[in-house]
């Protein structure tokens, strides 16, 4: 599931030239060009997130393909547009051969006589080029550019051509055999009804790729590693959502109000705490909202802590419980559809 979440980066870049997100990714990488120009140069200093959406590209990249409308869009020899495979690897021996290996559909269409116009540096072929040259032909003649309609992309695994999580899940498991990794903590991860951005930060969390101090370091070595809530030397995962005394505070109280185990002192123990499903016959709405007591804590603590980074704010105790109460109350009522979630006597009560 996580490769097909992050595959829907890729069509969105793709697709929606105009949101907001491309544009930034675009001002700051570049890309957007056509074909392998198509993508952002993410260098080493680029973002661990951005580079962790487009990590796949290669691969997901033949999911993808083009319908051409003007093909001003589309590269010719490097985007899929015509059946199956890219023609360059289509015919290789051609494509080494041609006398322009850039360009769009566009350009190799000549709307005057209606016909490609593939020109090659030299006129006298061998058996093989003449083969692939005629497999071209054959391929690219039935085609032609329609002035006056836009290019779209379309995402080949659905038959509707528009993407959707289910059917890259499904192309994953088919085409990434053995690459798909199953993340030891799906269940815990993806089970709970939260907000799917909280999934995704569980996600990396679980990864231990959070943006933290000790993380940052890597490729800013001169700022401080310190922990922003304590002080600590070095701000990790492992310290930031464990042993960090100001979270284990919210977690001490946390295990007084909701009767849950948050005693933990590590990350594996933390994810002992965080069951998928306690008891696979118990769908009571009791269960499905305890599940969510791990994420609010864990969603508490870096919520706080980039309020301390980012707006000089102070970490108290009083402020975090409020903010984990309120998210198990709201992710309860907007998600789970509880009537109503209140803590009392050390345990959730949920009323329906
Ligand atoms: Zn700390």
């Amino acid at each position: 599931m996580n490769k097909a979440l992050i595959t829907r980066w890729a069509w969105r870049w793709l697709s929606r030239t105009a949101s907001i997100w491309t544009h930034i990714v675009r001002d700051r990488y570049g890309g957007a060009g056509m074909g392998d120009h198509r993508w952002p140069s993410l260098n080493t200093r680029a973002s661990q997130i951005c580079k962790g959406l487009f990590a796949d590209r290669s691969e997901v990249v033949n999911a993808f393909v083009w319908k051409v409308g003007d093909g001003r869009s589309v590269h010719f020899w490097l985007d899929r547009w015509a059946g199956e495979s890219r023609l360059s690897d289509l015919v290789p021996d051609i494509f080494r051969l041609a006398a322009k290996k850039e360009g769009s559909v566009f350009e190799f269409f000549d709307e005057g006589t209606g016909s490609w116009q593939v020109e090659l540096l030299r006129g006298r072929l061998s058996t093989t080029e003449t083969d692939q040259y005629a497999t071209l032909m054959d391929r690219i003649t039935p085609l032609r550019t329609l002035e006056g309609s836009a290019d779209q992309i379309r995402w080949q695994p659905n038959a509707t051509g528009t993407f959707s999580v289910k059917s890259a899940y499904t192309w994953w498991r088919v085409n990434g055999a053995g690459n798909l990794p199953r993340c030891p903590r799906f269940n815990q991860i993806w089970r709970p009804k939260v907000p799917l951005k909280i999934k995704v930060f569980m996600w990396f969390l679980s990864l231990e790729r959070l943006l933290t101090r000790a993380y940052r370091a890597r490729w800013a070595p001169n700022d401080s590693k310190a922990c922003s809530l304590c002080a600590e030397p070095i701000e990790t995962v492992q310290h930031l959502f464990c042993s960090c005394p100001v979270s284990r505070e919210l977690w001490d109280e946390v295990g007084v109000q909701t009767g849950a185990w948050t005693a933990f002192t590590s990350l594996e123990e933390m994810w002992e705490a965080q069951p998928g499903r306690p008891n696979p016959t118990d769908n009571s709405l009791e269960a499905t909202i305890a599940q969510t007591i791990i994420p609010a804590g864990a969603w508490t603590i870096w919520r706080t802590r980039n309020e301390v980074i980012f707006r000089g704010a102070r970490a108290h105790k009083e402020n975090m419980w409020d903010m984990f109460r309120g998210c198990v109350r709201d992710w309860g009522r907007f998600i789970a559809n509880a009537e109503e979630v209140t803590f009392r006597g050390g345990r959730i009560q949920v009323t329906t």
